[in-house]
């Protein structure tokens, strides 16, 4: 039986559809190897988003090459859109397929192995306008399940390469999604996370269908107990939506909403489709209906050109905004993006600076957030066991608090009541009080 290894760098959207190209590989009867053992097949799943990104793919190309010189070496993602002819000047790289056709890499290496003949299929990804259907009905070791409904992005940030390397928005088919989820449902997932690139800009590619309508019709999925989306632009929480998420049992109290940054002339230099006064009065109306809401979100410090008083400005809206957890990137040049290109970038030291003065604010919101839940009861769904032997597990609540929880295994995946005993970050400590039947009875 072939041995088929695989590598992904990069972003979650990536390790998804590594899963799915998995299941491609388990269905031609192909057995996964770890990356030490040598496999028959490699591949590797690339990241572009910077040009680190480039050189850390370049590196696990060369690596995977050096553990089996014999192997096919078969590079897709990001990177293997935007520089395929790059990627086949690496001596050793035999198949280059692009963040389409993944469904052809298997054709690919069976072709390989009997002409020896390498192959860039790499095609123009801005002119793919439907959504590739991949399946991944299952995850391993997880209590919470991703469901990809979208692919690509319109936007052009002027800092982002992905449009060039995921294409334009499409929308996975309304009947494939909720056919997913239920399949996710049916193999024991309580919670389901729904990602995309531009996940909340669904539907956008329709005429009469919408991430809202969406929304609405995954609510009506019997057995999905938490919905999540993993991240939906300040632009996309639409009226319709915040009447969706109202109206809703099923969509957490937690919301991933980008900032970049919280300066409006940062943010127009970096093309983005809203303001702080916007987004500002998008998260209120969230409070409204969760007003124990957790918002997180990306920033991006050292964007070119930002001044010590745009800096101060973003760093006073996200204290004012009181987000759970932040995340902070430095600005990192792209090639081939407008951004990259600015006489104006700031100078490392300065952006590490500020760097590390959002981290620390980072700190605080998130302990101070933690705090307000201390000795109140929350649903936890636990997810691992600690190794240490203390038969505590580790788990999440609804609005993302990271708690540790004296539990059994056959509690993971299942929602458990647990008092939040010593609030923290990023950890929080809970005493167990009952498990909750997924057929929503209750038990001891
Ligand atoms: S919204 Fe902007 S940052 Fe996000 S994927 Fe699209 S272009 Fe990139």
């Amino acid at each position: 039986m072939a041995s088929v290894a695989f590598h992904t760098l990069g972003c979650k959207v990536n390790h998804y559809e590594t899963e799915a190209i998995w299941q491609l590989f388990k269905e031609a009867g192909y057995t996964q190897t770890a990356d030490e053992n040598p496999a028959d097949v490699y591949v590797i799943n690339t990241c572009t988003v910077t040009n680190t990104g480039d050189k850390k793919s370049r590196q696990v190309i060369r690596r995977s090459i050096r553990n089996n010189p014999d192997a096919v070496i078969c590079v897709t993602g990001c990177y293997a859109q935007t520089s395929s002819a790059e990627i086949m000047d690496i001596p050793g790289v035999d198949i280059v397929v692009g963040t389409q056709d993944r469904k052809k890499m298997i054709g690919y290496i069976e072709e390989f192995k009997q002409t020896r003949e390498p192959k860039n299929a790499v095609g123009n990804i801005m002119k793919t306008r439907t959504y590739e259907e991949l399946d991944v009905p299952a995850f391993r070791d997880r209590t919470r399940a991703s469901l990809k409904i979208q692919e690509g992005c319109n936007n052009f940030c002027t800092f982002c390469i992905i449009p060039w390397a995921k294409g334009l928005l499409r929308s996975r088919e309304p009947e494939q999604v909720l056919q997913q989820a239920k399949q996710l449902v049916e193999a024991g997932y309580k919670e389901i996370v729904l990602t995309g690139i531009h996940t909340a800009g669904y539907g956008e590619d329709f005429k009469d269908y919408n991430f809202a309508k969406l929304l609405q019709q995954l609510e009506e999925v019997e057995g999905i107990k938490r919905l999540r989306i993993s991240s939906i632009e300040a632009s996309q929480i639409t009226d319709e939506v915040i009447q969706v998420v109202k109206n809703s049992n099923k969509i957490v109290n937690h919301f991933h909403i980008p900032l970049q940054a919280g300066s409006d002339t940062v943010l127009k230099r970096m093309r983005r489709k809203y303001t702080t006064q916007f987004y500002k009065e998008r998260v209120a109306k969230l409070k409204q209906i969760f007003p124990d809401l957790a918002i997180t979100t990306d920033v991006i410090v050292g964007f070119p050109g930002e001044t010590e008083d745009e800096f101060q400005e973003t760093y006073a809206f996200i204290e004012e905004m009181g987000y759970s957890e932040l995340h902070v990137f430095p600005y990192s040049k792209r090639t081939g993006t407008p951004a990259a290109r600015r006489d104006d970038q700031v100078d490392d030291n300065v952006k590490q600076a500020r760097v590390q003065k959002l981290i620390a604010l980072s700190q605080q919101l998130a302990k101070q957030y933690a705090s307000s839940f201390e000795n109140e009861v929350v649903e936890v769904i636990p997810e691992e066991e600690v190794k240490d032997d203390s038969g505590m597990f580790v788990g999440y609540t609804s609005n993302y608090l990271k708690v540790r929880v004296p539990a059994t295994k056959e509690m993971v995946g299942q929602i458990v009541k647990a008092k939040i005993t010593r609030a923290g970050y990023p950890e929080s400590e809970a005493e167990f009080v009952r498990v909750i039947d997924h057929d929503a009875k209750q038990f001891v």
